[in-house]
């Protein structure tokens, strides 16, 4: 049930990272593309109040937005001082992430403790979605669809419907 219901959500996010990465790996040059789509998916999960997966966050650069590609948008050192750590440097605004070396580290998500924590956290967020206006986030991911569609480097697969509403515009 709880799966189901985000399922389209994760399915973009997924899509618009990869959609990102595949900008990124034809083109260093094209970033611009490459942050609009990791921007979009930052949107798409303060929205639903998602949990980027670890694997992505820790790729993405907090200050510019960038998908963060070792030898093309950063830069990956290990450093020994204090206690060896990995720093990874975005190389367009310097931005630099560390992520520890420690064998018996565990990401919060890892952790037992975390599932709770997200559980309520999620029931509260839907409660106030309901006691607000509950018509914003509609629009909101519509106006993120018509965005999405109008790039044409991402139509991997779109349906025929989507490419129905784009053909009127061009003529
Ligand atoms: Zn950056």
């Amino acid at each position: 049930m709880k799966g189901s219901a985000n399922r389209d959500a994760f399915l973009r996010m997924n899509f618009l990272y990869q959609a990102a990465h595949t900008t990124l790996v034809q083109n260093p040059d094209n970033t611009q593309v490459a942050r609009f789509y990791i921007a979009t998916l930052k949107t798409v999960a303060k929205r639903l109040v998602l949990r980027i997966h670890p694997h992505m966050k820790r790729t993405i650069c907090k200050r510019c937005d960038l998908l963060l590609i070792p030898g093309v948008t950063a830069t990956v050192r290990v450093r020994a001082r204090r206690e060896q750590h990995t720093v990874l440097t975005c190389l367009e605004c310097k931005r630099v992430k560390r992520f520890t070396s420690r064998d018996d580290y565990k990401l919060w998500v890892e952790q037992p403790e975390s599932q709770q924590a997200a559980d309520s956290k999620k029931q509260q967020s839907r409660q106030k979605q309901f006691n607000k206006k509950p018509n914003t986030s509609q629009q909101d991911s519509r106006k993120l669809d018509k965005l999405v569609e109008t790039q044409p480097s991402c139509s991997g697969k779109g349906s025929d419907q989507q490419r129905a509403v784009i053909v009127p515009k061009k003529s």
